[in-house]
């Protein structure tokens, strides 16, 4: 069971020494659990009277541990009385100097008065549970924190903002609507309730849903990225590709540590979207193993896991049994041959590799077609997907799964309807999609489906 009657205490930022950090406080007890060590002004005061702390307002003073007297850091609190918070409860922030020692003696004091550590996500978690936000803002609290380009940032923005739950509340409205005319037909006679076709309004919500499905394949893309691998047999070119292509794209590199052992994932911003990088730089042969079998080896493990493969092919050589082994590897997933070293004399004929998938002439070493390529990834990824700019974009795997369900539902409804089945037949149906879209924004979400989406915060936030 979640509790919302204790008082809560966290670091909020990240950890390490920076500038400043801030240890936040969320419950009923958190200005008095402040009052107990904080002294207001120049002068560490011991015992600290209690200092009158003006809500919204900063206020500069020491904390000082009151079982030895001795000054824990020099800070700026601030009290946000409940409910114009982010929780909807009493808030407490002190803004201490950013370095672990002072954080986590702050964090200590907080404890040893009568607060709790938070669970991971617990504040987002008690905005969520106060109505503050419902759970889509929520998730979309992680996703800002998380974005990796301003397309990213923008799609999370607008979640935070309301724009997806609000397109949710709207077609659940109008599902209710249909159910509340399906129970009343149910409970009365025919002449008692005015006729109703119901065909238009749920061919209405199909449309809708159908839609935001259908924004869900870019969302994804731009909120989590496009898992590319770049594969080929070694001195082809993979990583001087690598490296042009972050220079052309003026790349924003986060390394991530890999999912699967020995890979680092760098994620490039190609016009928006982020690719994510799958690196297996860190594979290593036996001493025994031949070269060519390590390019094998480490194209299967960068594919295992990738949406999108470039096969990179030496154009100035001829193709050999190893180019065709890892084209074989390559399969059925969305591709592209990248003939490289186009500044020299073309030997190779790569049409035969990967046919049907797009083959582009670069060079590497000059820059030569990289321009296209990125064109050619960007089209092969959104290819006849294209959203207007300014659509709801759906860019989370849980809310896409809730929308096929519904649809599912929606889509059997209207079956049902058509069968000339009874009333009490469709609301079936009609119940379920309304309950699953209420999944998306929290009000039919279960403790468990709470726990897996809170437990993927880190804790402070
Ligand atoms: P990898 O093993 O596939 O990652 O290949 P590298 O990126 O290390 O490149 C192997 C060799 O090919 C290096 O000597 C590069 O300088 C060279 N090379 C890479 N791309 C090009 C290119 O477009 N043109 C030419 N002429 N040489 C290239």
């Amino acid at each position: 069971m979640f509790t919302l009657d204790d008082t809560i205490a966290a670091i909020s930022t990240p950890v390490g020494e920076g500038g400043i950090g801030i240890v936040r406080m969320s419950g009923p007890e958190a200005l008095g659990i402040v009052q107990g060590f904080f002294a207001a002004g120049r002068r560490a005061l011991f015992p600290p009277t209690p200092p009158s702390l003006v809500p919204h307002r900063l206020t500069y003073g020491r904390v000082v541990d009151p079982a030895c007297g001795k000054v824990v850091d020099e800070v700026l609190v601030v009290y946000m009385p409940s409910p114009r918070t982010f929780t909807r409860q009493d808030v407490v922030e002190i803004n201490c100097h950013g370095g672990v020692v002072p954080l986590r003696r702050v964090l200590e004091l907080c404890l040893r008065d009568g607060a709790r550590l938070a669970e991971p996500g617990e504040f987002t978690l008690r905005a969520f549970l106060n109505g503050r936000i419902d759970l889509a803002q929520a998730e979309a609290v992680l996703d800002v924190v998380q974005a990796r380009t301003e397309a990213g940032l923008r799609l999370a923005m607008d979640q935070l903002g309301g724009r997806l739950s609000e397109e949710i509340r709207r077609v659940r409205g109008q599902l209710v609507d249909v159910l509340a005319w399906l129970e009343a037909a149910v409970d009365f006679a025919e002449d008692e309730i005015p006729e109703r076709d119901m065909g238009p309004d749920l061919e209405a919500v199909q449309e809708t849903l159908e839609r935001l499905l259908a924004s869900a394949e870019q969302g994804i893309i731009y909120r989590h990225g496009l898992r590319t691998a770049i594969v080929g047999r070694p001195n082809v070119g993979k990583s001087s590709l690598l490296n042009a292509l972050l220079r052309t794209s003026r790349a924003i590199v986060t390394p991530i540590p890999g999912t699967t052992r020995d890979t680092l994932e760098e994620t490039l911003n190609l016009r928006g979207v982020p690719l994510v990088l799958v690196d297996t730089a860190g594979i290593r042969a036996a001493s025994d193993d031949p070269v060519e079998r390590l390019g094998i080896e480490r194209s299967r493990t960068a594919l295992a896991s990738a949406d999108l493969a470039l096969l990179v092919v030496d154009g100035s050589e001829s193709l050999t049994p190893t180019d065709y082994d890892i084209a074989a590897l390559v399969g059925e997933k969305t591709a592209l041959v990248v003939v490289n070293k186009s500044d020299l004399p073309a030997v190779a004929d790569a049409g035969c590799l990967l046919a049907q998938r797009p083959h582009l002439r670069v060079s590497a070493l000059t820059g030569k077609g990289l321009e296209m390529l990125e064109e050619t990834i960007i089209e092969t990824v959104f290819a006849g997907r294209v959203v207007a700019s300014d659509a709801v974009l759906v860019s989370s795997p849980r809310h896409k799964e809730s929308l096929h369900r519904a649809l599912d539902h929606v889509i059997a409804a209207q079956a049902t309807l058509a069968d000339g089945l009874p009333a009490d037949f469709v609301s079936i149906d009609v119940t379920a999609a309304v309950n699953v879209l209420g999944e998306i924004t929290g009000e039919t979400a279960h403790e468990d489906m709470l726990e897996a989406i809170f437990s993927r915060f880190c804790i402070g936030k």
